[in-house]
């Protein structure tokens, strides 16, 4: 299997591209494709699997046909220009990396926008690409990445990721201290009292865009800062080859050069002594000379494993601060942002919707959005509620993301279809639209979940069982000698179980 990206050396300079007049060639399928060309690229979309979710890679890289391999340049004709546009500005740096990974130093990759049904030429045109930093290594492929760099230059291997910024990041009560902090250290690192910054949270929710929105920022401002963006395995991993050739000097004289150090999930450094005492020198040494780390991880640094007391308690000097997952209104702020970003408008039910069924992380949430855009986009379909269940439903399906429903779920529906506000249902008012909905809530709860009769009276300012029944059996009664309620519990019965 190949390995993820994040833990390899790589130069970022490999991939150019140029995109040709319209030509019909018939581009074959991966899978299927025995000769050279083929092989290659099959090579190469093995690591881009490993590296994007299964969406992702189905939607945008599956559908990518190899045409040639030759003088160093590898063409590869997709299917609209949208396409093209949306793989350069969202999988750049991915590409570029693979290409370089398998293709080798000096590989190009040129792109073929096929479209179908027609054999009109379009103007040769060279789409400019967004500037990318040249890693002063990266001319020589057998250098270590770390070999020092005489001069300090601009153009330091910070291996970040032009599209993390500030401004795409949509801050809210579930990230709100991160946010500020890392403001606050992009303004001025090493100066403050957050060193080490340290984000944690669970996956998906933002840790490594803010902490590169934290390194773009500042080479924005100081172009001669020396910031690396790391990971705790790509350290690892670079620690372990320059043991093995001898450089271990050099990787660290290069790493305690650095202004500000990023290293990403710090969890991996679980287990690895050896790289944990030379990163806990490393860190004492940036310290000192009043230089900024930043850090992630998974889990708050007191809670990590098998990493050495006295790197956790460093870990804990500066400011340590959370990511949460966002509540609904935040999921709704990111949808909102996002589409408009992609220059989408998306009709406020399906945001909605989204919102309600995607809970677990902004990169699902992203995820849908992405394939229903591409839905839309390049299927030609319609953005309907019923296309973003079918989305939602690929996004989430097998992966037990949606929660298995819940009085709250149910409580929300009902609430939004009465216009009623949620809070009154558990309350005591007796007037009749809301013993209606309550009693609309009881009935579907005993319908569509498992929960006993007193388990939902519960949910109910504590109603017992008798009086759960007794509103179970006004809506089974109002079934049958009312319309207008039998369409509304029809209605809601559907809208609650996504059916
Ligand atoms: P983590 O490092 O915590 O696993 P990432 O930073 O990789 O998460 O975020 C996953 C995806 O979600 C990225 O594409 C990122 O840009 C996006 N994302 C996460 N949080 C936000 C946010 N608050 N605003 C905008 N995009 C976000
Ligand atoms: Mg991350």
């Amino acid at each position: 299997m190949a390995k993820k990206l994040d833990t390899l050396n790589l130069f970022p300079q490999a991939a150019k591209e140029v995109v040709t007049p319209v030509r019909m060639v018939a581009g074959k399928d991966p899978s299927t494709d025995q000769s050279e060309t083929g092989k290659l690229w099959k090579q190469c979309l093995d690591i881009i699997r490993d590296n994007v979710s299964q969406q992702v890679f189905k939607t945008w890289f599956e559908p990518i046909r190899s045409i040639s391999w030759e003088n160093r340049e590898m063409t590869v004709q997709v299917p609209s220009q949208f396409f093209y546009e949306w793989l350069e500005e969202h999988y750049y740096g991915l590409l570029q990396k693979t290409i370089y990974q398998v293709l080798g130093a000096h590989a190009r990759l040129k792109y073929e926008v096929v479209v179908e049904n027609t054999t009109e030429t379009l103007e040769q045109r060279t789409i400019k690409l967004p500037a990318f930093r040249q890693s002063p290594a990266s001319s020589v492929q057998t250098q270590l990445p770390f070999t020092p760099t005489a001069p300090v230059q601009a153009n330091f291997p910070a291996y970040l990721n032009p599209r993390y910024t500030f401004d795409n990041f949509i801050n809210g009560e579930s990230n709100q201290l991160a946010f500020s902090a890392a403001q606050a250290v992009s303004e001025n690192p090493g100066r403050t009292r957050f060193n080490p910054l340290v984000l944690y949270g669970n996956t998906g929710l933002g840790k490594t865009h803010l902490v590169q929105a934290i390194g773009n920022r500042i080479i924005e401002k100081n172009r001669m800062a020396r910031v690396l963006y790391t990971t705790s395995e790509r350290f690892t991993m670079e620690y372990v080859n320059a043991i093995q050739s001898n450089k271990v000097n050099e990787f660290t004289a290069f790493y305690r050069s650095v202004d500000v150090l990023i290293v990403d999930d710090i969890q991996f450094f679980a287990g690895k002594e050896k790289t944990q005492d030379n990163f806990f020198h490393t860190f004492n040494s940036l310290h000192q000379q009043g230089k900024q780390l930043i850090l992630t991880s998974d889990r708050p640094p007191k809670e990590l494993q098998d990493v050495d007391d006295r790197l956790i308690s460093r870990f804990q000097w500066g400011l340590t601060a959370d990511v949460q997952l966002p509540d609904y209104e935040m999921r709704m702020a990111i949808l909102q942002r996002k589409s408009l970003d992609e220059g989408m408008e998306m009709p406020l039910a399906i945001v909605e919707y989204i919102a309600r069924h995607v809970t677990s992380s902004v990169r699902e949430l992203e995820g849908c959005l992405i394939s229903l855009i591409a839905k839309v986009s390049l299927d030609g379909r319609e953005a309907t509620l019923d296309l973003a269940k079918e989305v939602v439903r690929g996004v989430t399906g097998g992966s037990g993301m949606l929660r298995p429903l819940n009085m709250d779920d149910i409580k929300e529906e009902v609430s939004t279809y009465y216009g009623l506000p949620i809070d009154l249902l558990a309350g005591k008012t007796r007037k009749h639209e809301v013993v209606l909905a309550r009693q609309v809530c009881m009935y579907l709860a005993k319908q569509l979940t498992n929960m006993s009769l007193k388990s939902i009276g519960s949910h109910f300012g504590g109603r017992d069982h008798t009086t759960v029944l007794h509103s179970i059996q006004m809506i089974e009664n109002y079934l049958d000698t009312d319309r207008t309620v039998a369409q509304s519990v029809e209605l809601l019965r559907k809208k609650v179980s996504h059916d």
